[in-house]
């Protein structure tokens, strides 16, 4: 996601108002794939002075990934703010110097937004994507989307399971 900065250039210490849209394909989340199934919309502004760019804005992207519990596809709409100092790179020097840091660094009159954008829209995403909030997930046992259809493994798991009952009791017991 490029910015053209000439427009800020030509107008230093003046707000420039900017709007950008892009498609982007895949990317990979936390050992998951997911798929921007729409175009990522920026919309803000961007102001010069001296050798620094700052730019403001919101992201705005839908994008799809399995449900962490019934692993069916889930979609999501991202929103993040955005607010990102660019330094001038004159000669190709800043980006040895500050390897350390994560100061983003421009030259030439165009702005790469990408990393900025992505990062930003990716820290907003929830720990875990669902489908639906209450997704009740796939039988632990036969494995159905308990979603869709029901099984008879789970109607009376305590019992199925001795242990779970006895853990039920101990719960009451602890209660009175
Ligand atoms: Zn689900
Ligand atoms: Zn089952």
């Amino acid at each position: 996601m490029i910015l053209d900065i000439t427009r800020g250039i030509q107008n230093k210490g003046i707000e420039v108002h900017l709007c950008l849209e892009e498609k982007w394909e895949k990317d990979q989340w936390r050992g998951d794939t997911l798929t921007y199934i729409s175009p990522v919309a920026f919309e803000g502004s961007y102001l010069i002075t001296e050798d620094t760019v700052v730019v403001r804005g919101r992201a705005k992207v839908s994008i799809e990934a399995s449900c962490a519990r019934c692993l069916e596809s889930a979609r999501l709409d991202v929103a993040a703010d955005i607010e990102e100092a660019y330094i001038r790179d004159r000669n190709g020097e800043l980006n040895q110097q500050r390897s350390d840091d994560e100061q983003y660094t421009y030259s030439g009159h165009c702005i790469d937004l990408t990393d900025a954008v992505r990062s930003a829209l990716l820290l907003e995403l929830p720990s875990r994507i669902l489908c639906k909030e209450d997704c009740r997930g796939l039988c632990p046992v036969c494995g159905v989307n308990l979603n869709t259809t029901t099984c008879s493994c789970q109607k009376d798991p305590a019992r199925r399971n001795p242990f779970s009952a006895l853990a039920e009791l101990l719960n009451e017991d602890e209660e009175v």
